[in-house]
């Protein structure tokens, strides 16, 4: 057994219940790390980490809201407790509030903002002394195509915006004690997120991707495994000298 298949090695996924989260604690199981599956309650992340435990892994749901200071202090504190030190971290949860600038209310902006921002910034907070102390650490966090600007996104779009510059800052700041920070920023992926957007805008969902497809140089939407599977080399070893980076996952380029 390599070093990165080591089950000694924990990775955390927030929002790992379902989408893209799901995919990416899954695929890191599979890639040999014991894995906190966290989302808004412990009960939400049973279904990924039943699927884990029936492919011969292991996996703890935990329950978190990430914009909140205490409940991410005491999940990381289980998470070590239970499953050892977090070495991994994809910071993943994510909501949308889309409306246009003049009808996006105080609350809309706050809740984005909360849950993308601070609660990368929270989790990272918590997890990173662990990965000091180990002299070694992955951070991946969920940007996405829509930091380069998206009409009814200003709150989604300025969040995440806002991380790839907190991943530069965490790998410059973090490089010293071995560990790296990436950005991953899909494109369209087939999710609840975006079935929420087609319901949103009034498309039927099959028509939505097909619409959406026709505009991604690889003739197709995304699905959750193409964003775990960037993750899960960003998470290894082998990615060592990859820090900063923002990497567009969207069936074409962007930059
Ligand atoms: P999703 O299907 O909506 O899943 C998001 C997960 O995050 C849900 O399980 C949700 O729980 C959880 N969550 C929400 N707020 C949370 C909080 N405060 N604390 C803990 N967990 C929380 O989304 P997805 O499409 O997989 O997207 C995952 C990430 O990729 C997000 O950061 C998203 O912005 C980003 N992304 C997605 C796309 C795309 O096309 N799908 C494109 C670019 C970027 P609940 O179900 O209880 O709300």
């Amino acid at each position: 057994m390599t070093e990165q298949n080591s089950p000694r090695r924990v990775a955390v996924v927030t929002g790992a219940a379902r989408g893209i989260g799901a995919a990416t604690a899954e695929r890191l199981a599979a890639d040999g790390y014991a894995v906190a599956v966290v989302d808004l309650a412990a009960d939400a992340g049973k279904d990924t980490v039943d699927r884990i435990l029936a492919a011969g892994g292991t996996a703890l749901a935990v329950g978190a809201d990430v914009s909140d200071a205490e409940q991410v202090e005491a999940a990381v504190a289980v998470i070590a407790a239970e499953l050892g030190a977090p070495v991994v971290l994809v910071n993943n949860a994510g909501v949308l509030r889309d409306n246009l600038l003049f009808k996006m209310s105080e609350s809309d902006w706050d809740t984005v903002m909360n849950v993308h921002l601070k609660g990368a910034f929270l989790m990272t907070r918590a997890c990173q002394k662990h990965m000091v102390d180990a002299g070694f650490g992955r951070i991946v966090n969920l940007s996405s195509s829509s930091a380069q600007g998206n009409r009814g996104q200003a709150n989604y779009s300025a969040a995440k915006a806002g991380l790839q510059g907190f991943t530069k800052t965490l790998a410059i700041e973090l490089g010293k004690f071995g560990i790296t920070a990436n950005a991953v920023a899909p494109g369209f992926i087939a999710t609840d997120m975006t079935a929420a957007t087609a319901a949103r805008v009034g498309i039927e969902f099959e028509a939505f991707k097909q619409a959406a497809a026709s505009q991604i140089p690889v003739n197709r939407v995304g699905v959750p495994e193409d964003i775990a599977n960037t993750i899960s080399f960003l998470a290894g070893e082998a990615a060592g000298f990859v820090s900063g980076q923002v990497i567009y996952v969207a069936g074409g380029p962007l930059d």
